[in-house]
């Protein structure tokens, strides 16, 4: 017996499990080493010692690399959660955990963030009551705990945020901010900035390799005690860390969607109860899953209920799109009025924008465009068809079949509406392009802009539309979702959602969920700044299903009423977060290969279920044709695994998966665990 020691090393390279080498020299976990992996060097982690000696011959570790010091052991504990919880190639969940490129020899001063003058403590804001006992009640904790700061629409959860981190730091410790990408604009780095001055360090997408190797290596060594960045913030080792906010922790984004499929929000919890550290959850519309633990007592609930200043909420009204019947002459008249509008165009909502550009204000459109299929829909009932065993629409087929892409049912479409027998089915199709030509024809001479993702492709494209709505120059904006979130213009007064119904028929079970958030979100946006006595914003949205359950609650405000009926709804079918779920992707250049694979991979989930008696707790759903069928070449199918005992889910799926050697080659098997993207 020599010395020499056998270490677990994570390498990088898609092994589900960690290798043995040996090395002469100690060594401690979570160190960074160079080893040999069959003729290639690559990266590995040190797990920990191990005596296990394989039955092949040991390797032995190549060197050190001394550039990092051993990450600390609470981290590595963190990442070896992310890779059995998502089952991910552990050697290849590390490597997110270190900066793209060597440290600087010297940290250069020039490419850092201006020096923001701080706020004078006396200036600081009064918080409000609410502000006040949510502040609170979240700093009496020390230790791990999780919190929902559930505030409406400027109600200043952002204050309460400040409050905490300030505390944090003078606690001498340090904090870990996360939001969506989408608004981690300057505007808000500036907004800590002015608070905290140079201690913030911010990571984000727009960074250059050197820049984010700066930022990590200010926080790991203590120069900056804040970190502002999007999810994979998480994977920079903040010391001492004191507090995790997450904003907006309802959002879809905090998912990845590739690799390591894991949901930053989650992870941030999990970050929480092992570096035993606060995490705080902010939202309007808080995800079912955190509502859920919220009425559970396992986080602490904090509500936000007013806006600060007295601002009221802006009114709601929904408009029914359905043929109107031109029952008297009066009626008629109104008809004949707006005959010139196209008919997404309600004559509310064009009345309504005349109003409130003759004011000098502004007006913005949203559209849903994430429906990849064309809706079908009655126009004199608005009935639209749903899986019988599902419970989510079904989908257009060249032009006549509708299928269920979660169960793979089928039916023929037909002509006349099943539901009012009167109305004839019909496929509707919209666009923002077609949206912003209409308004260039109904309101000539207004200045109209237009935000998808065809428009706003890069951050200048996104900072530059929000400087053109803050000095007024637009009227009219119109867009997808994706400006719904976050932005805060004073002149935004009317609001209006031109189609809801694309939101309601996505073939995703969280379709409701979804609408009513982006539906309180997109009113948040309108009459944010509004003075003593002036009328509040308007939100106009237009569908032709008023009694859509995401509408009948958001139009009251009602989040609660909303999430305690769509929880009853999740639990009837074991949807999450009631029940647990996990997809498994195939996918391939060939479709009948493809196809071929998926029912294969359904026949072992069978089996599987009939070895192991527990298992009669799990659901096979499928395998069915994902709705975005074919994406870059490859045709895609998918297999869903549903079931009401959380605990099943993870081991029958890695149980499922087995070691990959049954999977033809040229097909790929993509697992995602609490999937948030269905299509
Ligand atoms: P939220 O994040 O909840 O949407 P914000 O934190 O953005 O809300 O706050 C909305 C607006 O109110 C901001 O302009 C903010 O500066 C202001 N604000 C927040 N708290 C207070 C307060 N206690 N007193 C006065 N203004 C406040
Ligand atoms: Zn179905």
């Amino acid at each position: 017996m020599s010395d020499t020691q056998l270490w677990k090393v994570a390498v990088d390279a898609p092994l589900p499990e960690a290798l043995t080498y040996s090395f002469a020299e100690p060594l401690r976990r979570g160190q960074l080493v160079n080893v040999p992996l069959g003729k290639r060097k690559t990266k590995g982690l040190v797990l920990g010692p191990t005596d296990q000696v394989p039955e092949f011959q040991v390797k032995a570790i190549d060197s050190i690399d001394e550039e990092y010091a051993p990450l600390p052991d609470t981290f590595v504990k963190w990442l070896e959660w992310l890779s059995s919880y998502y089952l991910h190639p552990v050697g290849q969940t590390v490597q997110s955990a270190f900066p793209p490129l060597k440290k600087a020899d010297k940290q250069r001063a020039s490419k850092r963030a201006p020096v923001i003058p701080q706020l004078e403590a006396d200036k600081l804001p009064d918080l409000t009551p609410e502000q006040k006992t949510s502040f609170e009640a979240i700093a009496a904790h020390k230790g791990f705990s999780t919190h929902l700061l559930f505030g409406v629409t400027g109600s200043g959860k952002t204050e309460v945020y400040l409050r905490l981190l300030d505390k944090v730091l003078k606690e001498g410790k340090r904090g870990l901010i996360l939001v969506p990408e989408i608004s981690l604009t300057p505007q808000l780095i500036q907004r800590f900035a002015r608070r905290f001055g140079d201690k913030i360090a911010a990571l984000h997408s727009q960074l250059t390799d050197r820049e984010r190797t700066n930022q990590w290596w200010d926080v790991v060594e203590g120069r900056k005690s804040i970190l502002i960045g999007a999810r994979s913030a998480l994977f920079c080792p903040v010391p001492d860390l004191g507090l995790i906010i997450v904003d907006e922790e309802h959002e879809p984004s905090y998912k990845q969607d590739e690799k390591l499929k894991y949901n930053g929000r989650d992870a941030a919890v999990m970050m929480g109860k092992l570096m035993n550290c606060p995490v705080v959850l902010g939202s309007a519309t808080p995800s079912l899953e955190t509502w859920k633990n919220a009425q559970e007592g396992k986080y602490h609930l904090h509500p936000l209920k007013n806006r600060v200043a007295n601002r009221s909420l802006p009114d709601i009204e929904v408009i029914d799109l359905r043929q109107q019947k031109a029952d008297d002459d009066q009626q008629k008249l109104i008809i004949e009025k707006y005959s010139h509008l196209p008919y997404w165009m309600s004559p509310q909502l064009y009345e309504r924008m005349h109003e409130v550009m003759e004011r000098g204000d502004q007006s913005a459109l949203f559209l849903n465009r994430r429906g990849i299929a064309q809706m079908v829909v009655c126009p004199a009932c608005g009935h639209t068809r749903e899986c019988p065993n599902c419970d989510i629409s079904l989908t257009l087929h060249a032009g006549s079949h509708l299928v269920c892409h979660y169960c793979d049912y089928h039916e023929q479409m037909k002509k006349k509406c099943p539901d009012c027998k009167e109305g004839e089915l019909e496929a509707v199709g919209l666009g923002t392009e077609l949206l912003e030509s209409d308004l260039a024809r109904l309101f000539p001479g207004k200045v109209i802009a237009r935000a998808d993702r065809d428009e706003i492709q890069s951050r200048a494209d996104l900072e530059d539309l929000i400087a053109r709505m803050e000095s007024g120059e637009i009227d009219i904006l119109v867009g997808t979702q994706m400006i719904a979130k976050g932005l805060d213009f004073p002149k935004l007064k009317l609001v209006g959602l031109v189609l809801a119904d694309v939101g309601f028929n996505l073939p995703d079970f969280r379709a409701t969920e979804r609408s009513f958030q982006l539906i309180t979100q997109m009113s948040g946006r309108s009459g944010r700044h509004i003075k003593e006595g002036e009328s509040p914003g308007l939100v106009i949205i237009q569908t032709f299903n008023t009694e859509h359950d995401s509408l009948v609650f958001a139009r009251n405000h009602d989040y609660e009423g909303f999430a305690n009926h769509e929880l009853n709804v999740r639990g009837a079918l074991n949807y999450p977060p009631v029940g647990r779920l996990v997809s498994f992707r195939i996918q391939g250049p060939h479709l009948g290969k493809v196809e071929e694979t998926a029912r294969l991979l359904a026949r072992r989930a069978q089996s599987l279920k009939t070895q192991v008696p527990q298992y009669n707790l799990v659901e096979v759903l499928g395998p069915a044709e994902a709705a975005l069928a074919k994406l870059r070449g490859q045709f895609r199918y998918h297999l869903l695994i549903k079931s009401s005992q959380a605990s099943l889910v993870n081991p029958f799926s890695r149980q499922l998966l087995g070691d990959q050697e049954w999977v033809p080659s040229g097909i790929k098997i993509l697992i995602d665990i609490d999937p948030m993207n269905l299509l």
